[in-house]
């Protein structure tokens, strides 16, 4: 077994001496084969076949031997460095489980701390005469060991460069095929570099195409270099825009492209390539003459919509120009009637005057004959001086000069004035006709006049449609609406549903025919409507035919001038 003990500082520098003094030319030949030793940069060992080192050089000792004042770190080192020294030898000399004569070993620096690399070499060493040994060099491997390591490390990034390189590729080919608008790159001098699917589609004609498709992207090629030139020529542009005129290879309908063209500079502000991209046009071109179809037939509508308005605008002014004469007609109506009525109304008077004092007899009697005749001029000319006043108050409502005096009256009142004013007509009647008033009904602030006569109106109305029967004049009064309500009510003929608007319109009545049953203007309903209406109040009627008709006067209680 080869001894493992550490080794001992030897006594000289060089080689442990293991037998007698050698003569003294031995001993000259002994000192000169040790300063050679000593001077060999790598530690040099000489063991026994046992392993037992008999002889290391000074670089071995450094390593391998702490001195005298070693400190404690130096120490640990060498202590390590000899037992992975001999650890390594034995495995060198025995073989171990896979005998190598070289192996690595790795030792400490004592001095510095730091690992160091070595190869140690162990040789069995059989001189004739000289007992047999092993010559052990280790060889310091340690730089070698660091750029074997810096260059795996250098070529597992290279491998890692490659590989992004290799899927940036991939993803750029990916993005490429993914755009729609045909991209190509070119080199400096115009070749062909890559294009995505769309681009091969318009420019690459394969093998299976046939003929026409080849020509045609033949053609298109040639646009494209056309287009490149200007950035291939000396002093060409960095990047270019325009139009190129291209066609579909496979079709050979015509696709109008834009294209940009952009040179692609490295570090020095050199040319790489150029990266051109296409985008059709035709939809755009397509959508561009759509806008201006629609623009032309905007104009067009402007066009006419301006006419139309400019005609509309003459119809309008014939129109205003038209209402303008009638306004001025109608006033001028009402203006001949007023005067027209006045003039009727003086000798009218005169006429009923002289009749009613030779009915009363102031020139003497008459005969039953003469009297008779007498009382049918007073009572024409009393229906014509009512035709006449009706004729008068409509023409001066239109004209707007029919005034309104508001003054505080009571309804009892008023109603009691009606009855008495009409009772003479009441007493030729068979009718039953009565007043039915609310209790508390409130004073009224209205046009008392105009009030009286329009419910004289209704009431005159009832008597003169009704034969049989009865008449209710009521009064009520709605104090949520602040409203008064003057009816009159008959059991007379009753009007149809669809004459029940008309009979409020001037001059209409039910039965207009020459040989109608009734007298009247037609005036009478119309009247009380527009005074109504001038009161802030309205005139409303119900009516079932040959059952009666109730006609409403509502009033607000405060005049509302409307
Ligand atoms: P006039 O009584 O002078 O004909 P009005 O304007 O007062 O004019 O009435 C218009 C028409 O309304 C009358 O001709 C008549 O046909 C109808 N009318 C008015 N009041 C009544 C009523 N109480 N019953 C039935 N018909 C009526």
């Amino acid at each position: 077994m080869p001894s493992t003990a550490p080794l001992t500082p030897p006594s000289a520098p060089g080689i442990e001496e293991r037998s007698e003094s050698p003569p003294a030319g031995a001993a000259q030949e002994r000192a000169l084969l040790r300063h050679l030793v000593d001077a060999v940069a790598d530690p040099l060992l000489f063991t026994s076949p046992e392993g037992q080192v008999l002889m290391a050089n000074a670089r071995a000792r450094e390593l391998l031997v702490a001195g005298e004042g070693a400190s404690e770190g130096y120490r640990r080192a060498v202590e390590l460095n000899q037992r992975l020294f001999h650890t390594a030898l034995l495995s060198s000399i025995t073989g171990g489980a896979s005998p190598v004569r070289r192996r690595d070993l790795s030792l400490v620096d004592p001095v510095e701390g730091t690992d160091l690399l070595f190869e140690l070499d162990c040789n069995l060493v059989q001189e004739p005469g000289n007992p047999a040994g092993r010559v052990c060099v280790l060889r310091n491997v340690t730089d070698l060991g660091r750029a074997t390591r810096a260059l795996g490390e250098s070529y597992r990034r290279l491998r890692a460069s490659e590989q992004e390189a290799r899927s940036e590729r991939l993803r750029l080919d990916l993005v490429l095929d993914s755009v729609a608008d045909p991209i190509i790159l070119t080199d400096p001098a115009g070749g062909t570099v890559l294009m995505n699917d769309p681009a091969e589609r318009l420019f690459a004609a394969t093998h299976d195409s046939g003929e026409a498709t080849r020509r045609r992207a033949h053609t298109n090629d040639a646009h494209l270099s056309s287009f490149l030139s200007h950035l291939l020529s000396p002093g060409g542009a960095r990047r270019w825009r325009g139009e190129l005129a291209l066609v579909d290879p496979t079709t050979g309908a015509p696709l109008p492209m834009e294209g940009i063209a952009s040179q692609v500079l490295n570090d020095q502000g050199e040319p790489t390539s150029i990266v051109t991209l296409l985008h059709d046009r035709t939809e755009a071109r397509e959508k561009a003459r759509l806008l201006e179809q629609l623009t032309a037939a905007s104009n067009e509508l402007e066009a006419k919509v301006h006419t139309a308005t400019a005609e509309l605008a003459e119809q309008n002014e014939k129109l205003r120009r038209q209402a303008l004469q009638l306004e001025q007609a109608s006033a001028a109506k009402s203006q001949f009637l007023a005067n027209m009525s006045h003039e009727f109304r003086t000798p009218l008077n005169a006429i009923l005057g002289y009749t009613s004092m030779l009915l009363q007899g102031v020139n003497g009697e008459m005969t039953p004959q003469q009297r008779k005749n007498l009382q049918r001029i007073d009572s024409n000319g009393r229906h014509l001086l009512q035709v006449i006043n009706e004729i008068l108050d409509i023409t001066r409502i239109e004209a707007g000069r029919m005034p309104l005096n508001e003054t505080d009256f009571m309804l009892p009142e008023l109603l009691q004035e009606v009855m008495a004013e009409m009772d003479p007509i009441i007493a030729r009647t068979k009718l039953t006709v009565s007043t039915a008033l609310a209790p508390e009904l409130p004073e009224v602030h209205n046009d008392r006049q105009k009030v009286k006569q329009i419910v004289l109106n209704l009431l005159s109305n009832a008597l003169k449609f009704t034969h049989e029967g009865s008449v209710q004049v009521s009064a009520a009064y709605e104090m949520a609406t602040s409203t008064v309500a003057i009816s009159v009510k008959d059991t007379g003929i009753g009007i149809a549903p669809e004459h029940l608007e008309k009979i409020f319109e001037d001059f209409q009545q039910v039965d207009s025919s020459p040989t109608r049953a009734y007298g009247g203007t037609g005036l009478g309903l119309s009247i009380c409507r527009r005074l109504a209406a001038m009161m802030g109040g309205r005139v409303n009627v119900h009516s079932t035919p040959g059952q009666g008709s109730t006609f409403t006067l509502q009033l607000p209680r405060r005049m509302r001038r409307p």
